[in-house]
């Protein structure tokens, strides 16, 4: 369940800033342990048609590639997650949840690279749970807008 809309988000400091101008997915969280140790704990994110993205404000973006499939854009000042990309670039680009001002709308019942959580996570009831990345079909995709 995802709706069509403006939305926009940002990092801690407001050094980046950004708008999305159309659909984005569910919310998926991932456990693998890039996410977890540049997040903290484990990153949720949503994702959004590259081309529906604007970034306003970047002055402070910085991008890490952690491996040769995909880089990562956070705040240099206040060291906020923001952004998630395919290398190639696939026309998506995944947004870090909780850099976005409102959520209201997007759901969270997928959760994938189990097999590498932290401990002290516990799975909720009823979520979907891939202990790897999912077969093809199963991981939610930006909806048509
Ligand atoms: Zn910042
Ligand atoms: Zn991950």
């Amino acid at each position: 369940m995802a709706k069509s809309g403006s939305w926009s988000g940002g990092c801690a400091c407001g050094g980046v800033r950004y708008r999305v101008a159309g659909p984005l997915r569910e919310i998926v969280a991932c456990h693998c342990g890039t996410c977890r140790r540049t997040s903290g704990h484990h990153a949720a994110a949503t994702a959004c048609r590259t081309a529906d993205l604007q970034i306003e404000d970047m002055g402070t973006l910085r991008w890490y590639q952690a491996s040769t499939e995909a880089r990562r854009g956070f705040c240099g000042h206040c060291g906020g997650h923001l952004f998630f990309e395919r290398l190639p670039a696939n026309g998506t680009t995944s947004l870090f949840a909780g850099t976005l001002d409102d959520t209201t709308g997007l759901v969270l019942r997928t959760h994938i690279f189990t097999a590498g959580k932290s401990a002290y996570v516990m799975i909720p009831p009823g979520m979907r749970a891939f202990e790897g990345y999912p077969d093809a079909g199963e991981m939610p995709v930006v909806p048509s807008p």
